[in-house]
């Protein structure tokens, strides 16, 4: 069966974030069909759309996987609940929430998995840990380090770099 490159952004904004994200990785390590090839370090950032709730932690995986679009989207919609996610408002505060950014260079517009995720290339809290592990990635004949540069630098100054522990430390924000 084909193996395919997929970017997954991993999201939390509520209780141990670094924990869920943590499991979240494990997990997709653990499925079938999945393999955890390389990860982003983590970043702390602003929400974005709806403003008025915690800061998130983010980071970017990079996996292999022969599952199919679908089956890979299911797979990490089942993480989300297995791991506690309620969905209750668009863009809310989530344990965790996992993104498909990119399966191989496919396109769709099917709203049930729209690739590459429609809103990623306007987010810097997706694109600071893409392109901390594929900057050279193209998406629509530009790389990812392309439209990093062309953010507002607004849009970067509410993604900082994790401080777990100790002095400066972020972790509690
Ligand atoms: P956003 O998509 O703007 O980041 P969100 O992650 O909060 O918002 P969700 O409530 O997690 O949105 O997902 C809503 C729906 O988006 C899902 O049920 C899923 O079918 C659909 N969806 C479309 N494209 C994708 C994609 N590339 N990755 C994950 N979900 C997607
Ligand atoms: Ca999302
Ligand atoms: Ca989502």
């Amino acid at each position: 069966m084909t193996e395919v490159l997929s970017y997954l952004s991993l999201g939390s904004n509520m209780g141990d974030r670094e924990g869920y994200l943590r499991a979240a990785r494990e997990r997709l390590a653990a499925a079938p069909g999945i393999q955890v090839l390389r990860s982003s370090p983590l970043y702390h950032t602003r929400p974005v759309g709806k403003t008025d709730q915690a800061w998130f932690l983010n980071q970017v995986v990079e996996v292999k996987t022969n599952l199919r679009p679908e089956e890979l989207l299911a797979t990490c919609q089942r993480i989300e609940e297995a791991l506690g996610r309620v969905r209750h408002e668009r863009w809310g505060p989530r344990t965790l929430d996992i993104d498909i950014l990119t399966y191989g260079t496919l396109q769709s517009d099917d709203p049930h998995l729209t690739l590459p995720h429609p809103r990623m290339l306007e987010r810097a809290f997706v694109l600071v840990p893409l392109a901390a592990i594929a900057p050279e990635m193209q998406i629509a004949g530009k790389t990812v380090r392309k439209y990093l540069a062309a953010l507002p630098s607004e849009e970067l100054d509410g993604v900082v770099p994790y401080r777990p522990r100790g002095e400066g430390s972020n972790a509690d924000v």
